[in-house]
């Protein structure tokens, strides 16, 4: 057994990297060990959307904890989790009122998957419609069928996947896989899910999964304006559930309540977690169209999928206190001013660098994506890790963003998030793309030499 101060036996992700000890954290920053101060500018991942040790969530998980933190959805409901399940219809889109709570997002998208499954199972009587096609350039969790769902690097290591589940292009307008400009196409990316469709067959296809935003696996890509509204033609005309995964995105990071509603499309399923308990709590939820629920209810009754964690009282008193916090705070409408003025300020001030591509996003969800050259969008070479390098040099600066996942496998560009919490302000927007300049030019001080 080992063990002693100097010993650690934590196994990290990375195993080859040092990491910094977080002391505590106070609004959007976090302290380490030693009392240096860091921007929290990505939320940890895109999850601390009201900041850390905010003192209503504080005191309504303390309130829970002492009443009862934990009673298993077996034999139990709660006061806390029919409240949540109120609210949360109250604010999704369209007849979404039915709520399914895990522990994550990643059990988020496995539950979806399988209830795609079982919704046509219970409907049809029949398992033909299996599979979930999902785009590249995409990320829907790390357990085996989420990663099934991916389209990043990310699978790379574990093929053959658990399933086999095609994939269509990524709505990356700045480097369109049709060779188009935003402006002039005609969404060919979306049409891109009914040529595989009729590939692969339609009896197969269970459900198309997509981010309404981009997150880990790109770096905050925002889709043409009618790429839902195709794609939910697409899904109908072909019997096939939308599935909009916001687990990202959900609960105002985009400036909307839900990524989706902003381009006039309701899902079939919603599936959230990050932002909804704010990272107080873990908690992960599908949000379900009443009539996939009476499909069930009509059915077999039941649905399979419980995790232990799912629908505890804890998790769900907190999400009530955060989503109640983000209303009456206004912070949905905050992303959506701070975060326009932050990509304008951003564009401003980091676009003059040689090496910056591209500046996108939407609400408080910023991508910013460096190149070799400009004119010709060529990317650096993967071997050379320069996402990385830059968000450690940011750090050095005071300035925490969401690592870059590109460029590993020479298809992504490199890229990172910026994802700060609902909560900061003009000011502090401002302090952020202040001390991101004064990083990218020691960045570019460094490669260029
Ligand atoms: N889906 C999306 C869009 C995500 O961004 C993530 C995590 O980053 C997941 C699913 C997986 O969530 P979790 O890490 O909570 O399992």
């Amino acid at each position: 057994m080992q063990g002693g101060s100097e010993m650690d036996n934590v196994f990290y992700r990375n195993l080859t990297k040092t990491y910094l000890e977080v002391d505590y954290g106070e609004g959007i920053y976090l302290y380490d060990k030693d009392g240096n101060r860091y921007m929290d500018a990505c939320s940890g991942a895109a999850v601390s959307n009201l900041g850390h040790a905010h003192p209503r969530v504080i005191r309504a998980m303390t309130e829970q904890a002492q009443k009862v933190a934990f009673s298993h959805l077996s034999r139990w409901t709660s006061g806390p989790i029919k409240e949540l399940a109120d609210l949360v219809a109250s604010l999704a889109p369209g007849s979404l009122n039915k709520l399914y709570l895990v522990s994550g997002g990643s059990e988020a998208t496995e539950a979806a998957l399988k209830m795609a499954r079982q919704y046509y199972l219970e409907r049809d009587g029949k398992t033909g419609k299996y599979r979930v096609i999902s785009r590249w350039k995409s990320f829907h969790g790390n357990t085996i069928g989420a990663l099934s769902m991916t389209g990043d690097k990310r699978r790379k290591k574990y093929t053959p996947l658990l399933l086999n589940f095609p994939h269509v292009a990524p709505a990356y307008c700045y480097r369109c896989p049709f060779g188009k400009e935003q402006e002039t196409c005609a969404v060919e990316c979306a049409l891109d899910l009914e040529r595989v469709i009729k590939l692969e067959g339609a009896d197969t296809i269970a459900a198309f999964i997509a981010e309404p935003v981009g997150g880990a696996a790109c770096g905050a890509i925002v889709p043409h304006k009618d790429y839902f509204k195709i794609v939910r033609e697409i899904c109908d005309h072909y019997d096939i559930l939308l599935i909009a995964d916001e687990v990202m995105t959900g609960f105002g990071r985009t400036g909307a309540m839900f990524a989706i509603e902003d381009y006039g499309v309701i899902p079939d399923m919603i599936c959230a977690a990050k932002g909804m308990s704010a990272g107080y709590s873990p908690l992960g939820a599908v949000i379900v169209k009443d009539e996939i629920y009476e499909t069930f209810k009509q059915g077999s009754g039941i649905f399979v999928h419980g995790h232990t964690y799912g629908g505890n009282p804890l998790s769900a008193a907190v999400a009530v206190a955060v989503i109640r916090t983000l209303i009456e705070d206004k912070l949905v409408e905050n992303s959506r001013v701070v975060g326009s003025y932050l990509l304008e300020k951003l564009r401003e001030k980091l676009q003059p660098f040689w090496f910056v591509g591209d500046v996108r996003g939407k609400g408080l969800m910023q991508g910013v994506e460096i190149v070799k050259n400009k004119a010709t969008k060529e990317p650096f070479p993967a071997a050379l890790g320069l996402a990385e390098k830059l968000t450690v040099t940011l750090m050095k600066h005071g300035v925490v963003v969401y690592p870059g996942s590109g460029n590993a496998d020479g298809e992504n560009g490199d890229q990172f998030l910026l994802a700060p919490p609902l909560i900061i302000t003009k000011e502090q927007a401002d302090e952020l793309v202040e001390a991101m300049v004064a990083g990218f030019a020691e960045f570019d001080k460094s490669i260029s030499q």
